[in-house]
């Protein structure tokens, strides 16, 4: 969290110390006057900026041969080894922790199932489970320094308050503030998806781009958009609500109120629904039955040549990439991302969203343009850690472990 407005002085400090911070992270091993070169501050103060970031442990020195053979130059490189974060992924029905090092190194994780139906609930158990994760790693958590938690619904990133979820009435809920209060450490609370597609881009396939839009097939539909390697925040804060575009008008209602939305074609809940119903009525499929049916089932079933879950998901693909197509023409993205359950049928599934972009975008916005899987749904919690490596990088949370 941000703490509300701070003065002036200390701004120019925060953002002075991130800059210094952010190239020796980005480019270390990198000698101080590299770093005050490129980041165009008084060498003084990145040898002041430089010894406070060396006293808290948050850079060390490292020897450097230098090119010019001659003696060795000194450089820095971030130390990331004793930083822990905790990041929390909620979902609908379940709940799961990792202990992450500065580094994005996962050194831990833990899932578990998790019913709420009131917001007194989520924050009971959300408690609970946490304290509980905490007291049983005890022995190998090292330097906690902030908690992350990304959930589905609307959250103001810079307050840390919730004001939507799909599945439960929220009123306000300041989680930031809740969970700093009782575990006395930094919390950011932020968007499930747009976790996602931060983390794709500090970590996964849109490493190499500026602008890229993750888009996102689990339980519900959603996008992150990343402009300038930033995620793209309205007034209002939430932007990417790809799963409520409608594409059927005479489609099924969706949980938002309107008829036909994406989501209500494109997402698990309504694949298998689909499948199943396809089924009861007599097509013809190596799927067993309804009983127990998954997205992993269909998916498989596809790929081995199943014509009913085969036809199932280019349908699927092709709502998909009419959307798609309306993000591209509205952001002109380097590369789009789709992560979720649907990738493990690639070659049915983008063949589906490359046709349809390019049908319904314009030529020189999909030319060349790649779309690709995600490279980190398999890690569901590294959206929460990346709110916590943009605050290190952004200086919010970097200026409070100097201030410790
Ligand atoms: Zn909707």
């Amino acid at each position: 969290m941000n703490g509300g407005q701070i003065g002036n002085v200390d701004l120019v400090k925060q953002l002075n110390s991130a800059a210094v911070y952010r190239l020796i992270d980005q480019q270390g091993p990198i000698s101080r006057i590299q770093v005050a070169d490129t980041s165009q501050l008084a060498p003084a103060s990145v040898t002041k900026i430089t010894r406070q970031l060396l006293e808290r442990g948050l850079i060390k020195e490292v020897a450097q041969q230098a090119s010019t053979g001659g003696r060795r130059a000194i450089s820095l490189t971030t130390e990331v080894a004793p930083f822990h974060s905790i990041a929390i992924r909620l979902g609908r029905d379940y709940i799961q922790f990792s202990l992450y090092n500065l580094g994005g190194e996962e050194l831990l994780s833990e899932y578990q199932e998790f019913f709420y139906t009131t917001q007194t609930d989520l924050v009971e158990g959300l408690t609970t489970y946490l304290k509980c994760f905490i007291q049983s790693h005890q022995a190998l958590i090292n330097q906690l320094i902030a908690i992350g938690i990304i959930l589905p619904g609307l959250v103001n990133p810079e307050t840390g308050v919730v004001e939507y979820m799909p599945n439960i009435t929220i009123d306000n809920l300041a989680l930031a503030e809740l969970i700093e209060h009782n575990f006395h450490i930094q919390c950011f609370v932020g968007n499930d998806v747009r976790g996602m597609a931060l983390a794709e881009h500090y970590f996964g396939a849109s490493q190499d781009c500026q602008d890229s839009i993750l888009v996102s097939v689990h339980r519900g539909t959603g996008s992150g958009i990343i402009v300038n390697g930033q995620v793209f925040l309205g007034f209002n804060r939430n932007v990417g609500e790809i799963g409520h575009i409608q594409i059927d008008p005479l489609g099924e209602q969706c949980q938002c109120g309107n008829f036909g939305c994406l989501e209500t074609v494109a997402a698990n809940p309504a694949i298998l629904e689909r499948v199943k119903k396809l089924i009861k009525q007599g097509y013809e499929s190596t799927l067993s039955g309804i009983e127990g049916l998954t997205i992993q089932d269909i998916c498989e079933h596809a790929n081995m040549g199943d014509e009913l879950a085969k036809q199932s998901l280019i349908r699927v693909g092709n709502q998909l990439g009419k959307a798609i197509a309306i993000t591209i023409n509205l952001f002109n993205p380097q590369k789009i991302v789709i992560a979720g359950d649907i990738t493990r049928c690639e070659d049915i599934i983008f063949p589906a969203i490359r046709r349809n972009v390019q049908n319904q975008s314009l030529t020189t916005f999909h030319k060349n343009l790649p779309i690709v899987a995600s490279e980190i749904d398999k890690k569901p919690t590294l959206g929460a850690f990346s709110m916590i490596k943009r605050a290190m990088l952004n200086g919010a949370l970097l200026q409070k472990l100097l201030e410790d």
